[in-house]
């Protein structure tokens, strides 16, 4: 007889992942904890519940990574978004979804399938055997936490998120910033010139703190609040605690000198810190914030050499439940120190619904394969999907390792192509084009193995 799979959490990620494993053949529970226990965020008992916005953001599959997601979870047969497109609202290029039927649908889906099983209840500890996948989301229980925590020790769970902004590398401009770190620390050259440094001079500083302290700032969710801890204020709450704050903290200019302009002293520097092993990421040095997100591309665009910033993701502060899947997770999902356990969706620190499904989707996907026999692979990063799951498995800075969503510069550049914004297009559409190939092979190849 094959194997159950148990799955906590009936959320994007559960859904999709025992979707996956059923359709696989493979018999699945899944253990859900509403509605007897709630979050403050969730208001139903549906599986699936999209919590807050209800759109899958663009559906533009050639020139937008989200949108690629989404094309690699259909061809993949996933059933968060085969519901998606059967509920879909018009709403331009992007993917917004009806979502109390959406949510229904899932529900009845997954429980007219004779594979799956919903066993109601919260699960509050970490299971000695058996075949597991934990997606709880950003609001695992407390009692879970707790036994997660127990499990990977205090420092490597987080309660909340305190994301700084993601910069593209290429819209950076290096004729006014500079690699270098402070006071040229480290052993190796690439060591002293860890840092990406942009000057600012005193009108330049006082502008923008003007700006941060007159800015758009979102509140916490009723429920939600946090207990700022010192080493991870807002920006803009350092900035009101006194305008020179900041250039005593994150943007103190002492043991860097301007590399273009060596004889003048910035009253100020904005720091940026690779955020990826492939180097196409910065981000910026303690600039987690509350603002809102037309807010913060205003301001950040404020500092010398960010003028033109693209950002792969921007700021934010949020509860968000999630593991350091750097150090704790293998390339298979599974937990080194409890290979039977694997997780999947926003809690492996990926960041929204299509995310967390399509981390389901592979979840589900490894572990029914790995109940069979088998052993499948992560698909390669040339995909949405492997460009996820190598960043979160290996790609990200495990020190510095924050929620991520989808975005091109998790992707292997494409050699040959123009850079910059002129040749984004061309740019974007080559990694779409060698995404669907690599995803149709990988799938192919899943599929000989299942055969
Ligand atoms: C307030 C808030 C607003 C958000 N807004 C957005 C947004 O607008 N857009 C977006 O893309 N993303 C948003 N997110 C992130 C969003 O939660 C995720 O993108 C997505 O829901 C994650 O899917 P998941 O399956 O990992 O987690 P979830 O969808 O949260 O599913 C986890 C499930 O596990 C269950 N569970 C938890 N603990 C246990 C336990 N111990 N035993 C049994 N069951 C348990 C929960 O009840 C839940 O059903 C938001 C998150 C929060 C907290």
């Amino acid at each position: 007889m094959t194997d159950t799979l148990h799955i906590v959490g009936g959320g994007l990620a559960g859904a999709e992942a025992a979707w996956q494993a059923a359709r696989m053949g493979v018999p699945v529970v899944i253990h859900e904890m509403r509605p007897q226990v709630g979050t403050f965020a969730h208001k139903t008992g549906d599986l699936a519940e999209m919590v807050c916005s209800n759109s899958f953001r663009s559906d533009d599959s050639e020139q937008n990574a989200v949108g690629l997601l989404h094309w690699e979870m259909r061809a993949a047969d996933g059933l968060i978004m085969q519901m998606a497109d059967r509920h879909r609202l018009p709403a331009g290029g992007a993917l917004a979804v009806d979502r109390d039927p959406f949510a229904q649908s899932v529900t009845r889906a997954l429980l007219d399938h004779p594979l799956v099983t919903l066993e109601p209840g919260e699960i509050t500890a970490l299971p000695e055997d058996g075949r597991w996948i934990i997606a709880t989301g950003p609001l695992t229980s407390s009692a879970l936490g707790a036994a997660i925590q127990a499990e990977t020790g205090a420092e490597r769970l987080a309660f909340f998120d305190a994301i700084a902004p993601i910069v593209y590398a290429d819209s950076i401009d290096m004729s006014v910033a500079w690699m270098q770190s402070r006071y040229d620390k480290g052993e190796t050259e690439a060591e002293q010139k860890a840092y990406l440094n942009c000057p600012m001079t005193k009108p330049q500083y006082e502008a923008f703190i003007d700006a941060l302290l007159a800015a758009d700032k979102t509140e916490f969710h009723e429920g939600e609040t946090a207990k700022y801890f010192d080493g991870c204020l807002p920006i803009e709450v350092m900035a009101e605690r006194g305008r020179e704050t900041l250039r005593h903290g994150p943007m103190k200019p002492v043991g860097l000198t301007n590399a273009h302009k060596p004889d003048e002293k910035p009253y100020a520097v904005v720091q940026l810190r690779r955020d990826n092993a492939l180097g196409t990421l910065y981000n910026i040095v303690g600039f987690q914030t509350k603002m809102k997100y037309g807010a913060q591309t205003d301001v950040f665009r404020m500092i010398p050499g960010l003028e033109n910033a693209s950002f792969a993701r921007l700021g934010g502060i949020h509860r968000n439940t999630f593991i350091n899947s750097p150090t704790l997770l293998d390339d298979r999902m599974r937990l080194k120190s409890r290979p039977n356990i694997r997780f999947a969706g926003q809690v492996t620190g990926v960041e929204g619904y299509v995310e967390s499904a399509s981390m389901g989707l592979l979840a589900g996907r490894m572990a029914a394969s790995e109940i069979l026999g088998r052993d499948l692979p992560p698909p390669p990063p040339e995909t949405a999907t492997g460009a996820l799951i190598t960043h979160i498995t290996g790609g990200a800075e495990a020190k510095t390792f924050q929620p991520m969503n989808v975005n091109f510069g998790l992707f292997p550049p494409v050699d040959g192509l123009k850079g910059g914004r002129r040749g984004r297009k061309d740019r974007y559409k080559a990694y779409t084009d060698r995404a669907k190939t690599a995803w149709a092979d990988w799938l192919g190849q899943s599929a000989l193995d299942a055969a």
